[in-house]
C-alpha cells in the first residue's frame, strides 16, 4: 500500500482488534452480537426532543470552544453528585465524547518516552493513543483474585522516574470491575507521593450494581489538582452517536484543553450539547437503564456459570461480563472463533485487551434480553 506521505507514527496505526472481529462477523448470518460496547436502546425521546428544539431555535452554530456555558453548568451540577466541585467557567470542557477528552488530556502531558501506566487488560484505545503520541505504555497487571481491580503494590512495581500519568477506569471496560474507596485512597496516596497525573475515565459511572454508588478519585483530598475526570453521555444516556462527553480538571489544564480543542475540532456538536443539558439535569432514563442492565447481568452470569468449562464472577459495574474460559482447554481466541463460527455469537477474546486478558472473554450485556437469552442457549448447546 502507498504510504510515502505518512509519518512513522501514522504508519504504526492499525485497526483495533474489536473492529476486525466485527468485520469477520459480517460474513455470518443470524449473528448475535455480544461484542459491542454500546447500549442497544435508543436515546430517550425527551433528550432527542431537546436537541430538536435547540436546532429549531437556531442553535446551529459553533459554541464556545469550551462548550456552551449551559452545558458546562449542567456538568458542574452533575459532578456534585460525586462530590466534585468544578467551576463551569474554568474547570470544565465539553468534548466530542469521552474518547476526545482522554486523547486531549494525554496530548497535553505526553513527552517522547514518558511512561503512562495502564492496567492490563484494558480498553485498547488508551494504548493506541499513548503509542501514537510517542509515550511509553507500561502495563499494570490486574488479577482475578483481586476482582481485576488495580492494586497499589502492582502500580508500585511499574513506576519509574519517567512515569507521569496513571489511567484509571472504574467501572471498568472490559472486566466490569469497580474500585472500592479503600483502593482509590491507596492509589491516591501513591499518585501524590510519586507526583502522577491521574486520568480517571468514569464513562460507566452510572452503571454500578448491588447498591454500590460510583465514587470519583478526584473527590479525595489533594486529588482534584492532579486528576482529569473524563466522562460522557454515551453510555449513561444511550447517546454514543451524539459524540458528547466532558472533562473536568485544574483550571490551567482545562484551559490548554480548550486551546487544543479550538485547533482540532472547534467544539462538540451543538445540538448534542443542549440535549446534554437536559439529560444531565434530569438523569432521564438512567434508573430504568440501570435496572435493565442489572437484570441482564444476572441472565448472563447465571447462563455462563451453567456452561461446562466456563466460570464467571459477578461484575460490579459497566455492562460487561468477563468469564474465565480456561476450563474449556482452549485459548480465548479459539473460543471466540468457535462461538462465531459454530453458534453465531460475537464475543471479544480477552487477549484483545492485553496479555493478562488471555483465558477470558468479554461479553457485553448491552444487547437485548431476548438475544442474550438466545446466546446463552446456543453457548450451552455448543459446550455442554
Ligand atoms: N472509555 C471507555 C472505558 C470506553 O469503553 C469508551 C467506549 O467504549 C469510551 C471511553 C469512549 O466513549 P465515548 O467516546 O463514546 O464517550
Amino acid at each position: 500500500m502507498k504510504n510515502e506521505f505518512l509519518c512513522a507514527r501514522a504508519i504504526g496505526l492499525r485497526q483495533g482488534g474489536i473492529r476486525a472481529i466485527f468485520d469477520k462477523a459480517a460474513a455470518y448470518e443470524n449473528v448475535i452480537n455480544l461484542g459491542i460496547g454500546e447500549p442497544d436502546a435508543p436515546t430517550p425521546a425527551p433528550i432527542i426532543d431537546k436537541a430538536y428544539e435547540a436546532l429549531k431555535s437556531g442553535r446551529t452554530h459553533y459554541t464556545a470552544n469550551a462548550g456552551a456555558i449551559e452545558a458546562r453548568k449542567a456538568v458542574s451540577g452533575y459532578l456534585q453528585r460525586f462530590n466534585i466541585y468544578a467551576n463551569p467557567a474554568s474547570e470544565i470542557i465539553i468534548t466530542s465524547g469521552g474518547m476526545a477528552a482522554v486523547s486531549m488530556a494525554l496530548f497535553l502531558s505526553i513527552e517522547p518516552g514518558c511512561e503512562v501506566l495502564i492496567q492490563d487488560p484494558q480498553w485498547m484505545n488508551y494504548c493506541s493513543q499513548v503509542q501514537f503520541m510517542g509515550g511509553r505504555i507500561v502495563r499494570v497487571p490486574v488479577f482475578p483474585e483481586n476482582e481485576f481491580v488495580m492494586k497499589t503494590e502492582d502500580i508500585e512495581k511499574a513506576v519509574t522516574k519517567r512515569t507521569k500519568i496513571l489511567i484509571l477506569n472504574s467501572p471498568n471496560n472490559p472486566t466490569g470491575a469497580v474500585m472500592s474507596r479503600k483502593d482509590q485512597e491507596a492509589v491516591a496516596k501513591l499518585a501524590i507521593e510519586r507526583d502522577l497525573l491521574v486520568i480517571s475515565d468514569e464513562v460507566y459511572c452510572e452503571l454500578t450494581y448491588d447498591g454500590i454508588d460510583h465514587e470519583s478519585i478526584a473527590s479525595l483530598p489533594n486529588m482534584k489538582e492532579r486528576t482529569i475526570v473524563v466522562n460522557s453521555l454515551s453510555k449513561t444516556f444511550a447517546m454514543t452517536g451524539w459524540r458528547v462527553g466532558f472533562a473536568a480538571g485544574p483550571e490551567y489544564y482545562i484551559r490548554k484543553m480548550i486551546y487544543l480543542q479550538e485547533n482540532l475540532v472547534a467544539c462538540a456538536s451543538t445540538a448534542g450539547q443542549y440535549a446534554a443539558v437536559y439529560a444531565l439535569e434530569t438523569l432521564c432514563g438512567v434508573k430504568d437503564m440501570k435496572e435493565t442492565y442489572a437484570h441482564r447481568r444476572d441472565i448472563v452470569t447465571e447462563g455462563l456459570n451453567d456452561i461446562r468449562g466456563i466460570r464467571c464472577n459477578i461484575p460490579k459495574g459497566a455492562f460487561y461480563a468477563f468469564p474465565d474460559i480456561r476450563g474449556t482447554g482452549l485459548s480465548c481466541k479459539q473460543v471466540s472463533d468457535m462461538l462465531l463460527e459454530k453458534a453465531g455469537i460475537v464475543t471479544i477474546p480477552g487477549s484483545a485487551f492485553g496479555t493478562c486478558g488471555e483465558g477470558y472473554l468479554r461479553i457485553s450485556y448491552a444487547a437485548s434480553e431476548a438475544s442474550i437469552v438466545e446466546a446463552m442457549q446456543r453457548m450451552k448447546a455448543l459446550f455442554n
